[in-house]
């Protein structure tokens, strides 16, 4: 059994991209935002996520069996 899930991008927590702060004038404390693309989520801020659920019953009266 797979679970498909859509969730947050956990690299850039939704943005879509990524921001830094680079100093462009120390002395004035200016800097530019820097936006690079996310390559987690394609900029989409979602990811799908694929959990493969295993199920493993026991057998009655065979807890050392397992199918
Ligand atoms: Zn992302």
């Amino acid at each position: 059994m797979t679970k498909v899930e859509i969730i947050v991008c956990p690299k850039c927590k939704g943005a879509g991209n990524h921001s830094r702060h680079e100093t462009t004038c120390y002395h004035k404390g200016e800097y530019d935002v820097i936006y690079s693309d996310c390559t987690a989520c394609n900029n989409s801020g979602l990811v799908k996520m694929t959990t493969v659920v295993t199920y493993a019953p026991h057998i009655a009266g065979r807890p050392d069996l397992r199918q």
